[in-house]
């Protein structure tokens, strides 16, 4: 028998696989990044990891639709003329003699609508880090009737065991409803189960927070260790890479509560659909502060929930608890 979403968590491992191999070309191309009309910075990578992710998506499920952070109003100005360029240039490495024009109609693939079923992608999560050279992520979900069925993030950066004491940098980690998370390196070889830290003690948690402080309540977080009395400082990281290492039992607690600087800001479905499956199918559990589930049915925000807390599982009353009395 088929096992189910066989073919989806297939196609999510070529997806990431052929992104990150075209990343690694990148990395150090890094100077042409375009300025957004929010005022974020979207480079080469982004366009070139949301081309060959949403093209190969098309491919396998013609009928999915794809909501994706980017699209190609930007880069098709004039203006940006060398940028696409060189995007083209690098996705011709995986799929020669595509044109420029082919590429942008690639990238809006990914302006679709959730709907009943939907893949969301970011295609580079964390581009300040990885502007930075530090942790960044490729994160890919699939969402049906509002849950999370497939998730899958690729982190260059992420530092790997894979046994006999060998370390290497980048893992490639993915979940599927019901059979369980799974860390492998960037190519899906060495994969093995990973599972949440067993620890119910709060004191000897570890608690992990995005590095920029306008994307999470810094201070709020240092009053809540102080609450549960963590005595370890946390671990500041950029994109998803954080619910990797909370996955895999580094981190047991990761607490994102709107920044004071945009207090109403809602969360993005891409930011958090696959690194939810991905601590859920390892044990652990993710709610918003309030403590109920994220409802993945409101479009490409989590216009419904407020911040987002992830734990093992046993310690998630706990910080609820303590946290309820310091929120805004
Ligand atoms: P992180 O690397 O965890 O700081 O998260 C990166 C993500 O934060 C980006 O993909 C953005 O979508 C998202 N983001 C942008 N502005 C904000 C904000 N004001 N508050 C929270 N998240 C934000
Ligand atoms: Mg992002």
């Amino acid at each position: 028998m088929e096992t189910p979403y066989g073919k989806e968590k297939e196609t999510t491992l070529q997806a990431l696989t052929v992104a990150s191999s075209l990343m690694r070309g990148i990395q150090n191309d890094l100077r042409q990044s375009i300025q957004k009309e929010d005022r974020t910075p979207v480079t080469v990578a982004d366009y070139g990891s949301q081309a060959v992710i949403c093209k190969i998506l098309n491919d396998a499920f013609p009928e999915d639709s794809i909501v994706a952070e980017e699209d190609s109003t930007e880069l098709s100005k004039p203006k940006h003329a060398e940028v696409l360029s060189r995007v083209t240039q690098y996705v011709n490495a995986s799929f020669p003699s595509i044109s420029s024009g082919e590429i942008c109609q690639w990238i809006d693939l990914g302006s679709g609508d959730p709907s009943h079923r939907y893949w969301t992608l970011d295609p580079i999560d964390g581009t300040k880090g990885f502007l930075r050279g530090d942790q960044f992520a490729i994160a890919l979900a699939l969402i049906e009737g509002g849950t999370v069925r497939v998730g899958g993030l690729a982190c260059p950066n992420i530092p790997l065991d894979t046994g006999g004491g060998k370390q290497i940098h980048g893992g490639l980690f993915l979940a599927i409803r019901g059979q369980g998370a799974i860390q492998s390196d960037l190519a899906g070889d060495s994969g093995r189960k990973i599972r949440v830290s067993d620890s119910d003690l709060p004191s000897r948690a570890i608690l992990v927070e995005s590095l920029e402080p306008a994307h999470s309540d810094h201070q709020l977080n240092i009053e809540l260790m102080e609450k549960l009395g963590i005595s370890r400082s946390s671990i500041r990281m950029d994109s998803q890479a954080k619910y990797a290492i909370l996955a895999r039992g580094e981190a047991s607690l990761y607490v994102r509560i709107p920044s004071p600087q945009t207090p109403g800001y809602r969360e993005k479905i891409w930011d958090h659909a696959a690194g939810s499956i991905l601590v859920e199918e390892a044990g652990g559990r993710i709610t918003d502060a309030l403590g109920r589930t994220l409802d993945f049915t409101c479009g490409k925000t989590l216009e419904k929930n407020y911040g987002i807390i992830v734990t093992n599982g046993r310690l998630h009353r706990r910080v609820l608890d303590a946290l309820g009395p310091l929120l805004p």
